[in-house]
């Protein structure tokens, strides 16, 4: 699919066009850059150290992949935002190197939503530790939720799974959060199946494969 086509069903959707840029070379990214996306987004820490020096500073960087507490000290305060927030001791890790570098830094909350026990994530049935947590921060500003819908194609079940990560949103934009104005994003969908996720009121699509080639 195009770029521009796609961008322009996201901008008419009022929906965020996340670039996935993992695996793909500078020259790559600099295709996309030109056609006007600054909006990319790794998975690996490692990777996107080897690219961003090379690469314009006006790109807004998304970390969207599992994450070590280790690797914080490389993307604290360089990355725009952090999806792959998924326990207690990462947003702790998070918050403290925040408040030492006194730096904000934008996060999204990862809950698990597929079935497949491979996929990392919140159980949204037991985080009400993490959210008692999170309403104490001061350097960590939660922006939104983040989730993967499981590797099928039966639309069915994915809008199910996508239900869980809204109604969540739901529930914590009136609950838990409903003095943070900047809880907003909800990511989800990828190029398999970002037209459902939207449908079902993901503001944020992160796509990869549909956009390289
Ligand atoms: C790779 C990846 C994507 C993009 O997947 P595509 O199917 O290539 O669009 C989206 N989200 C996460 C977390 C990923 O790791």
């Amino acid at each position: 699919m195009n770029y521009q086509s796609l961008n322009a069903y996201c901008t008419e959707k009022a929906v965020t066009l996340l670039a996935v840029s993992k695996t793909r070379s500078i020259e790559q990214i600099l295709e996309l850059y030109n056609k006007g996306q600054r909006d990319f987004g790794e998975n690996r820490v490692q990777e996107w150290v080897d690219k961003v020096d090379n690469l314009p500073s006006d790109i807004r960087w998304h970390l969207i992949g599992h994450l070590q507490t280790n690797k914080l000290k490389y993307i604290i305060p360089k990355m725009h935002l952090i999806h792959s927030v998924d326990s207690l001791k990462l947003l702790q890790k998070i918050e403290e190197l925040s408040l030492k570098a006194k730096v904000e830094t934008g996060i999204l909350l990862q809950y698990k939503i597929a079935k497949e026990d491979t996929k990392y994530g919140i159980d949204p049935t037991a985080d009400s530790e993490l959210i008692e947590f999170s309403k104490t921060l001061k350097a960590v500003k939660i922006n939104g939720l983040m989730a993967m819908g499981s590797f099928i194609s039966n639309e069915e079940v994915l809008a199910q799974e996508f239900e869980v990560l809204i109604n969540k949103f739901n529930e914590l934009k009136n609950g838990a959060f409903n003095d943070n104005e900047s809880f907003k994003i909800k990511s989800l969908g990828m190029s398999g199946d970002y037209k459902l996720a939207i449908e079902k009121g993901s503001n944020l699509v992160r796509i990869g494969s549909l956009l390289f080639k």
